[in-house]
């Protein structure tokens, strides 16, 4: 058998990775159509999808290519960015992701395969790095409570102004104050935002903030400038006018200044990207928020606390999920779902790393330098405009040509701004070479500059450029966690341990209905870690980053092609965002018909709870449409509410498949119905994963929908975000898309952006370009079908156990089923978190619990997870069952049994004590695959109610952990 008879091209073996990221083999694939009595995937696809709205024919995409040309064309495609050292801030600067962390959280799947800790018993590590985040942002800040991230900082101060109008009650005026020095970015969103929230914008310059009436405002510390001033007065002369006020700041800026938190601020945010996060040409980056004691129950975003488990151990969970879209919908706080978890765990430790003495150390010498460069520059009769600074100078009176040619000559980028005021930012990677090059770069002045006399010279005059009462007297990062792990070894050694914690991808499937946890393939997340992808500044000079414009349109193209929609905004950094964006498109769209008046979003009742909440931030009303017991939506309740609504109704919001599981036959007729009546169509295109390349939105009635690319299109959920929401629209949506103040895809049209950077979180766009690419069209529709396959296997092999609750026409679910878990808890009290607690032990991460209908579970397989997981979690599920019936059977008792006590932990079994009618071996051995490899939930049974009456965000004292 040596000669091997096939052609070169086939030898090449091309294709050779969708047999990789698809699990079944196709043995396997013939097995499960047998369990189905199916006699090809064709036919299961026949049966699933209606046929008028299949695709003909394969879409028109490039590939597959092999993951090492992949590899190359990214390569010779991202090479043609280039990398100039940047000076331009605004809100971005170069940083340094320490190595250790590099290797161990970003580039390893134990971290990033995660999902949001929904489950905290199996992950408790990132809760405690998220948890790390909180507590160093309150520190840095001086609030009392901080979430564990938001988007980025333009949505932050965003989310700040709404949180205003919300909670400052007293307060009649519609307005909100903007210092004229926000970055422009955060200006452009507030702008958005605003104007769908009846809520007038007033920028004016800091120091009037006291001279009006208004609920809220926004200043920036230091300002976009890079000057500081003294906030405490003009806090309290906002305050004093029943105005609340939120502060935008720099977090390592505030290691040297007074926090916002010591002068009054009712709210502070900002980014956290220098923490050692890329810029990445724009993100992902983790965004926070902080706000004083009063506001913890209206904070926005998720918010980590501390409770207790069964035994009373402390514990950490997600607090307050009560106040979040899932549960309020159009009421929720925020629309926020996926935030930037991983970025935040990444921010928090890089504080973690270097403590309170590195961080200090590295603003102090970044401060040193811009101070050098000031001294350097003064008796060349160069002066910035600000006096007072901290890592950025503004320069008026420059020639702006003469300095961008020498500085293009030198590989620099300063920033020009539209007034003709140039400015420098410095960071982390400054180095003294770099300030006598902006030296000779500003003043023309040609010969050699002694840095180090002029360091000399600055220690001895001792001058501090912050003014006096900005001057940080207080201490930060003083909990243990933040002195620990200073030395690579311990930092390892603790990364590790808390990754250990955590049940990811790299243990077992996670089968999350509705959120697609499926492979993220290592060739996928190569390039986040190559420096022309990842040194990029999102407002870099466009001869700057050829490669990534590529890339985008490359991308844009392809998604394109994959709805069915005319063009594509990579603007929106998740899919709660592309919502939001879409449905703003919408109105703006109807106002340009004179329509503007259309103010009703149908939603039906099974919607996700982003969707009511972004419907609520468009300024729309929503009006739920019922489903019938089909789980379908009721087509004469749609009819109905049609009619009564007509000329008011803005919008559909429809998921497809349905958030049931299932391609409903009436999608195309529902669009139809609400077309008739003059308004748009919004497919939410979370449930791509079943469609693409056998349907496409664009085709069956879709005007605009988001792709979530971290379900569907393989960047990883990050335990929590990054993510990516682009919208995809038709024709006549395309001139509303959102804008961007630094150029982005089309003209600038201020008040339109949705997010800080003009391609939202660009550095991850890679992953799903390759994804495609790999996959071509044909491992594409493969993927769906198998993806639908997997979802009808499990439905099949579980139906004798827990009933399926909704099926299509013709007897077969979509890309995932729902199975009911109500009769088991009326004939004996087990219930879906019993069941979801006790496949812990069996070594899985439960399904999605009660969404969308509670007392359910949600099992979405994905195509990536062969037969053999796919069984082994059947048994497992199957297993379950069968001690259901031992409880049912009064075998065991309601209140003491292997469910109730779920999950078991180690402390469980070597207790000396075992006060159970089941062995140990039972509660934490029930099957072999577990004997063979056990994860080990690393608490027992998390008390949520506990810890939302006693709330406690902050990382709870070492003396806590102790016995
Ligand atoms: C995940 C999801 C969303 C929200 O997307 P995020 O990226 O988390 O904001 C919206 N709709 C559906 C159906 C989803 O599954």
């Amino acid at each position: 058998m040596a000669f091997d008879a096939r052609s070169l091209t086939d030898l090449n073996h091309r294709d050779a990775f969708i047999g990789r990221h698809i699990g079944p083999d196709t043995r396997a694939i013939a097995t499960m159509l047998d369990t189905l009595g199916e006699s090809s995937i064709a036919s299961l696809i026949d049966r699933t999808i209606p046929s008028d709205i299949r695709l003909k024919g394969e879409l028109p995409l490039a590939g597959p290519r092999s993951e090492q040309e992949t590899l190359e064309q990214l390569r010779a495609m991202m090479s043609q960015n280039r990398v100039a050292r940047s000076h331009i801030g605004a809100g971005y600067y170069d940083t340094i992701m320490p190595a250790v962390i590099a290797r161990n959280v970003l580039e390893n799947p134990g971290w990033y395969t995660a999902y949001t800790p929904y489950q905290p018993e199996i992950a408790q590590g990132r809760l405690e790095g998220l948890l790390n985040f909180q507590q160093m942002v309150m520190d840095l800040t001086g609030m009392s409570v901080a979430n564990a991230s938001l988007l980025d900082e333009a949505t932050a101060a965003a989310e700040a102004m709404t949180l205003c109008r919300r909670a400052n009650r007293k307060a009649k005026s519609r307005r909100f104050f903007v210092a004229r020095d926000v970055f422009p970015q955060t200006l452009d969103v507030l702008r958005t935002r605003a104007g769908w929230q009846d809520i007038e914008l007033i920028v004016d310059d800091a120091e009037r903030v006291g001279d009006y009436q208004v609920f809220g405002a926004l200043l920036q510390y230091p300002g976009d400038d890079g000057r500081i001033i003294d906030l405490h007065p003009l806090i309290d002369s906002a305050r004093h006018n029943g105005a609340m006020v939120a502060v935008a700041a720099d977090l390592l800026g505030l290691t040297l200044l007074t926090p916002p938190g010591e002068m009054g601020a009712d709210i502070v945010l900002g980014s956290a990207q220098r923490f050692g996060i890329p810029m990445g040409f724009g993100g992902p980056h983790a965004a926070y928020l902080a706000v004083s004691n009063n506001l913890k129950r209206s904070i926005p975003g998720r918010v980590i606390g501390v409770s207790r488990d069964r035994h009373g151990e402390v514990a950490l969970r997600m607090a307050m999920q009560t106040r979040e879209q899932h549960i309020r919908r159009e009421k929720a706080t925020s629309n926020i779902c996926t935030a930037q978890a991983l970025l935040a765990n990444l921010a928090g430790f890089y504080a973690v790393y270097h403590g309170a003495e590195g961080l200090f150390t590295i603003a102090s010498r970044i401060h040193r330098l811009t101070t050098l460069l000031t001294e350097g520059l003064a008796p060349l009769g160069v002066r910035p405009d600000n006096e007072w600074f901290f890592d950025t100078l503004t320069f008026s009176g420059l020639d702006h040509n003469t300095i961008e040619s020498r500085a293009v000559a030198d590989n620099r980028n300063l920033r020009y701004h539209d007034d003709g005021r140039i400015g420098i930012s410095l960071d982390e990677t400054t180095t003294a070479e770099d300030v006598a090059a902006l030296i000779r770069i500003l003043s023309g002045h040609d010969s050699e500059i002694d840095i180090a006399a002029l360091d000399r010279r600055v220690i001895e005059t001792g001058e501090a450029h912050i003014p006096l009462p900005c001057q940080r007297q207080s201490n930060y990062l003083t909990h243990p966690v933040f002195q620990r792990y200073r030395s690579e070894t311990e930092m390892l050694r603790y990364l590790k341990r808390l990754e250990n914690r955590d049940l990811s991808l790299t243990h077992a499937m996670i089968p999350l209905g509705s959120c697609t946890m499926k492979l993220n393939a290592t060739t996928e997340m190569a390039p986040l870690s190559w420096p022309e992808c990842a040194r990029i500044h999102p407002f870099a000079p466009r001869d700057q980053v050829e490669g990534y414009h590529r890339l985008i349109e490359d991308l844009i193209a392809q998604l394109a092609s994959i709805t069915g929609y005319d063009t594509v905004s990579m603007q929106p950094n998740s899919g709660a965002q592309g919502e939001y964006a879409g449905l703003v498109a919408i109105r703006r769209y109807q106002q340009s018909q004179g329509e503007g008046h259309r103010d009703i979003c149908l939603i039906p009742g099974s919607a996700h709870g982003t969707n009511p909440a972004s419907a609520a931030m468009a300024q729309m009303k929503v009006v739920v449409v019922e489903c019938d017991i089909r789980g379908n939506i009721d087509m004469d309740d749609l009819r109905r509410k049609a009619a009564e609504y007509s000329d008011r109704i803005s919008a559909i919001m429809l998921t497809y498949p349905s958030t049931h599981g299932v391609f409903e036959a009436d999608i195309q007729e529902a669009c139809r119905i609400v077309h008739e009546q003059g308004g748009q169509v919004y497919i939410d295109g979370a449930n791509m994963n079943a469609q693409t390349g056998l349907c496409r939105p664009g085709d069956y009635g879709g005007d605009v929908s988001h792709l979530n690319l971290h379900k569907t299109f393989c960047i990883p959920h990050g335990g929590g975000g990054p993510g990516m929401g682009p919208i995809g629209v038709k024709a006549h949506l395309a001139p509303y898309l959102p804008g961007h103040v630094y150029g982005g895809q089309k003209q600038f049209t201020p008040g339109t952006a949705v997010s800080a950077a003009a391609y939202g979180s660009a550095l991850i766009l890679p992953i799903s370009w390759a994804y495609i690419t790999m996959m071509g069209a044909r491992g594409l529709r493969e993927a769906s079908e198998v993806a639908i396959l997997g979802a009808n296997y499990i439905a099949e092999r579980l139906q004798d156990y827990y009933p399926v609750l909704y099926r299509g026409d013709k007897g077969t679910v979509a890309h995932e089923c729902i199975i009911d878990i109500r009769p088991i808890k009326n004939a004996c009290s087990i219930d879906e978190e019993d069941i979801a607690k006790r496949l812990m032990d069996y070594g899985f991460h439960a399904p999605t619990m009660s969404f969308p209908v509670a007392g359910t579970m949600m099992v979405e397989p994905t195509e990536s997870e062969s037969l053999l997981e796919l069984d082994r979690f059947c048994d497992a599920m199957i297993a379950i069952r069968e001690e259901i019936r031992r409880i049912e059977n009064e075998e065991w008792p309601r209140d003491n049994n292997p469910l109730v006590n779920a999950p078991h932990t180690q402390r469980d079994l070597y207790s000396e004590e075992w006060p159970h009618t089941y062995s140990r071996e039972l509660a934490a051995f029930p099957s072999n695959a577990v004997k063979q490899a056990k994860f080990w939930p690393s608490v027992n049974r998390v008390d949520n109610v506990h810890g939302d009456r006693n709330l406690i965000c902050s990382c709870p004292s070492i003396d806590e952990y102790r016995d």
